[in-house]
């Protein structure tokens, strides 16, 4: 009974906190990755309530070994503690220590008073504990409800859309490379549905996100604007989608279509970077009990525990594609007359990567990797660092295919519901990930090719020509863009970015007039590997038909040649012919990146 009560009461405290706490920014970086809404009010309940009286058995055992008139003591000052050293941590401004100790003089000032009349003190928690658990149940109902009716309401007030205006679909893989689709030359057969979305539409080889992590890249998706521009790049700063900036969803909205965003990244594509801006449903809250530990401070606690040595549960929630496509077409089958533009992120093959049989495994224990030479050798890994990317490549490939599969199973519901021909779909991904090519791991460290280069593919019935595969270096960028001139809503001023369309219609495009940019900030926090390029400064790169240049804040800079070297293991900024070609590309980034200028002056003289 203490234990219930505790769990409600002191969780819906914690819940307010952290509500207000996230509305207020004052949340530390690390805390504030899972978003808060009103909803964390009873989540943080209806957590704490379960895992305090789970803890009241084996307190309840433990308490056996004190005398029977000191037991109610014992829980009210166990609990005590636990509901109020959480709301002294969940700042994250006082060290654990300091928490701890307040959390404690607390409890036993608290218990000490209540400990003079035990009796009293349980009969008052009795009475108040029904009343703990209809507020809580209230709250439950009340903002549910509450958003349901305000979504509906938002809906209502949609004026009329286009007739035949289509449905415009944008699937985010959220770190899916290029080079392991099977489109994109790839030797193991990982993309079976994407390979035919491509085969009915268009390709493009060589698209490059705007940034190697989640928020930039999805920024610059939503908006058709480069990082330096939209400045959504709050890993160090906090910074989030400046809302100036008109996104697809609010132009679609203004269109008349209903507009859905369904991410399974719940930390950087959640409606606090302000990717969610101008979606009418945007769901990325609370679908499960794995969820739900997330957003409170025991249950962040635990996963930290379990992610390591039990389960490998990532720290944040995330759900799977399978979980995300329901929710997206439940969601679409609310009303199957208005168009719609639709968001999905979808997070599989990220770090820690997951997949269901059949596919699960299906590329793991494999004892050679596909792709002619030996990485290890390539980037001088150890044996250890070689081992660890065989099997990390294998549930890489295994996670994809269990994507796929998903999104083949996607197709065929709107297929179902008849609108397939009428729905334009583009399947790309935020970045790529990185398998020890320049000696890295992982993304958001630099921008060398690997993870930059991400798959771009077009499907829209029979209104494009089929197969085409388009050689031109693209960035994402110009995806929006493409999206609105194909569903007859361009136009929009503000909105950046321009149409691809030329590209497949065989339109003359100047040869160097779309040179591609990508950049990432500085990111020199303490747990970011000591090789990572982004410890020391920004990293910006300018991608050509031919060449890339990478650029570091402290003037360092890199020279590859894409086309005649594919895995650009030779800096080439040293070699003397290219000097007229590196003063070129340096142009091609300072004349659109300002920032930039004074490295590149670095970088220049550094080559006399
Ligand atoms: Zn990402």
């Amino acid at each position: 009974m203490v234990a219930a009560w505790f769990g409600l009461a002191g969780g819906m405290v914690e819940g307010a906190e952290y509500w207000a706490l996230a509305k207020l920014g004052w949340l530390s970086l690390n805390e504030a990755l899972v978003d808060a809404g009103p909803e964390q009010i009873w989540v943080s309940a209806a957590f704490n309530l379960i895992l305090f009286t789970a803890l009241a058995l084996p307190l309840w055992l433990a308490a056996r070994a004190v005398p029977v008139e000191h037991r109610p003591a014992v829980f009210l000052g166990v609990f005590t503690f636990l509901s109020t050293f959480n709301l002294f941590a969940l700042p994250d401004r006082l060290q654990l220590r300091g928490a701890f100790v307040l959390a404690l003089g607390m409890s036993v000032q608290i218990t000490r008073r209540a400990a003079r009349d035990p009796a009293a003190a349980l009969a008052r928690l009795r009475l108040m504990l029904p009343a703990a658990a209809a507020l809580a149940a209230l709250l439950c109902a009340g903002i549910t409800g509450g958003r349901r009716l305000h979504e509906r309401w938002v809906e209502s007030q949609l004026g009329a859309a286009d007739a035949g205006a289509p449905n415009v679909l944008l699937i985010v893989l959220d770190t899916l490379r290029a080079d392991h689709l099977s489109s994109y030359g790839y030797p193991r057969k990982t993309s079976p549905h994407l390979d035919q979305l491509a085969a009915e539409g268009v390709l493009f080889e060589r698209a490059y996100s705007s940034s190697s992590w989640t928020l930039p890249s999805h920024a610059s998706l939503m908006t058709g604007r480069y990082t330096f521009e939209h400045r959504a790049d709050g890993r160090m700063t906090g910074r989030m989608l400046d809302t100036r900036l008109p996104t697809l969803a609010e132009i679609f909205s203004a269109r008349g279509y209903r507009t859905g965003g369904f991410a399974s990244n719940v930390a950087w594509a959640s409606p606090r970077t302000g990717l969610a801006r101008g979606f009418q449903h945007y769901d990325n809250l609370y679908a499960n009990l794995t969820d739900m530990s997330a957003r409170t401070f025991y249950g962040r606690f635990l996963r930290r525990y379990i992610h390591r040595y039990l389960f490998r549960l990532p720290r944040y929630p995330r759900r799977a594609s399978h979980e995300i496509t329901r929710a997206f077409l439940e969601w679409r089958d609310q009303d199957s007359q208005r168009p719609y533009f639709s968001f999905l992120n979808l997070m599989d093959v990220h770090d820690p990567r997951f997949s269901l049989p059949p596919h699960r495994g299906k590329f793991t224990g494999e004892t050679s990797l596909p792709g002619g030479e030996s990485p290890a050798t390539l980037w001088k890994l150890t044996p250890r660092q070689a081992a660890d990317r065989q099997e990390m490549i294998g549930e890489y490939d295994s996670a994809l295919a269990y994507q796929d599969a998903q999104l083949g199973a996607l197709f065929e519901a709107l297929k179902q519901r008849g609108e397939w021909e009428r729905t334009i779909v583009m399947v790309t991904s935020d970045h790529g990930e990185l398998f020890g090519e320049h000696g890295l791991f992982d993304h958001g460290n630099g921008v060398h090719h690997a993870v930059v280069h991400v798959p771009m593919v077009l499907r829209f019935g029979d209104r494009l020509r089929r197969g085409v595969r388009v050689a031109a270096q693209v960035s994402q960028c110009d995806a929006g863009a493409t999206l609105l001139e194909l569903a007859g809503a361009a136009g929009t001023v503000l909105f950046g970015g321009t149409s691809l369309a030329p590209l497949w219609s065989n339109a003359p495009v100047p040869p160097e007039a779309r040179a591609v940019l990508s950049e990432v900030d500085k990111a020199a926090i303490a747990k970011i590997p000591a090789e990572w390029p982004v410890r020391r400064g920004w990293v910006k790169t300018v991608i050509t038909g031919r060449w890339q240049l990478i650029l570091r804040e402290d003037g360092a800079m890199e020279l590859y040649d894409l086309k005649n070297a594919p895995h650009q293991v030779r800096n080439l900024r040293a070699v003397r012919e290219h000097r007229a070609e590196i003063e070129r590309l340096m142009e091609l980034l300072t004349s659109q990146v300002a920032e930039a200028r004074p490295a590149a002056e670095k970088a220049l003289k550094g080559l006399q």
